[in-house]
């Protein structure tokens, strides 16, 4: 999920704060910990209408060092956008995991593995947007208060009660699990125009590539 863009500036002043600064401190800085940062990936973030973000993930059930290297990338890749939110579906990882830092600090990582939402209450309309749907921001209707049950990255269970901007993030990134995005929830019309206006601003850019390669007199 995507904070407005006014908002995403202003928390992308702190985008250089990542989780993975504490794991340095934590640690001497020696070569085999240098060897894992730099392991770490940002991973490509699929756009609206990508058939993929229509498939329906997988419980998680092996909590392996595997795990581990898909939540360190999306927590990367979500920092680096700047997003609040990232369901593994966006990165092609068909798993039940999501990861969230609603923080104006950047520095709150949340892992939710196979969470399920046990109860709902009150109703909240938000404006969301979406990083896979770039530049779109419109109000959806979702519940105000949720009880989560989910596990962590070590398979531990837990239950606990949501609000807030927390509780409409785990809705939003709990749909992108289903197949689902928020910009099913507009009209028709609405979500065809914006087809369009992303498929075109696609075309702009790579046209604008083309342009650069063509420029630099090398071809790749
Ligand atoms: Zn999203």
């Amino acid at each position: 999920m995507r904070r407005h863009a006014s908002r995403a500036r202003a928390s992308g002043a702190h985008a250089d704060r990542r989780p993975i600064e504490k794991i340095d401190s934590s640690f001497s800085p020696g070569l085999s910990i240098l060897a894992e940062v730099s392991a770490m990936a940002i991973r490509t973030i699929l756009e609206f209408p990508d058939q993929r973000l229509r498939t329906r993930a997988q419980p998680v059930t092996q909590f392996d060092a595997e795990l581990g290297h898909l939540i360190d990338d999306m927590f990367e890749t979500m920092y680096a956008a700047p997003g609040i939110g990232l369901a593994a579906t966006q990165v092609d990882a068909h798993k039940r995991l999501l990861v969230i830092d609603v923080s104006e600090t950047r520095n709150e990582p949340l892992v939710f593995i196979n969470p399920e939402i046990l109860a709902r209450e009150g109703v909240a309309e938000t404006e969301e947007g979406c990083l896979s749907v770039p530049g779109i921001f419109d109000e959806v209707k979702r519940a105000e208060r949720i009880r989560v049950r989910f596990q962590d990255r070590t398979g531990s269970v837990s239950e606990r009660d949501f609000d807030g901007v927390l509780a409409i993030c785990i809705q939003h990134e709990m749909d992108h699990l289903e197949g689902k995005l928020f910009v099913d929830y507009l009209s028709d019309l609405k979500r065809q125009r914006i087809r369009k206006k992303l498929e075109k601003e696609r075309k702009q850019r790579a046209a604008r590539a083309g342009d650069a390669v063509t420029r630099s007199g090398h071809t790749y």
